[in-house]
């Protein structure tokens, strides 16, 4: 039961996550989340470490969408200068928003990783649509009452990965 929210790998920061890496397993694109993924949700346009990582999946041949629950506005204005495939809104861990995206970059959704920071949105649609499932710590987390309450539900799929991949150290 816990699997569906337990991701296939944990990754300190999105670019660990390598070309090399993807290619070994057949992957040829990357549906990521935006916010505490990519950048804190303060950070309105992406910075060059983002741009240097999408530019090195591209080279390899591995496209990338940006697939968040944000609204339009957020979504838009960071992906202005990158001019990715980007699905705001989207609802996750429905799956709507994911097929949408394996369809404007035309690959199957076994060839996509799914990239974010949420077990229990990222990492569910990534298994609902079975994908390679990457998860990294959120990179900064608003410390509202909600959000710390969606952190302490994730809290035993956490643990769940740790007893798989001993070797994890968050
Ligand atoms: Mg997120």
């Amino acid at each position: 039961m816990g699997l569906i929210f337990t991701p296939d790998l944990m990754l300190h920061t999105y670019g660990e996550l390598t070309p090399d890496y993807l290619l070994s397993k057949g992957i040829r694109a990357i549906l990521t989340d935006l916010d505490n993924t990519l950048a804190p949700y303060e950070q309105p346009e992406p910075d060059q470490k983002i741009r240097d990582w999408i530019r090195s999946m591209e080279e390899n041949g591995i496209r990338v969408a940006i697939v968040s629950n944000n609204d339009p506005e957020r979504v838009e204005r960071f992906n202005r200068t990158l001019g990715l495939p980007a699905f705001p809104k989207a609802g996750k861990p429905k799956k709507k928003a994911m097929k949408a995206a394996c369809r404007a970059l035309g690959v199957e959704p076994r060839d996509c990783c799914a990239l974010g920071d949420q077990l229990l949105t990222d990492s569910w649609a990534g298994h609902r649509m079975h994908m390679l499932t990457v998860i990294v710590p959120p990179i900064r987390d608003k410390l509202t009452w909600f959000f710390r309450f969606k952190r302490r539900l994730e809290r035993p799929f956490m643990r769940k990965y740790k007893k798989m991949h001993p070797e994890w150290n968050p």
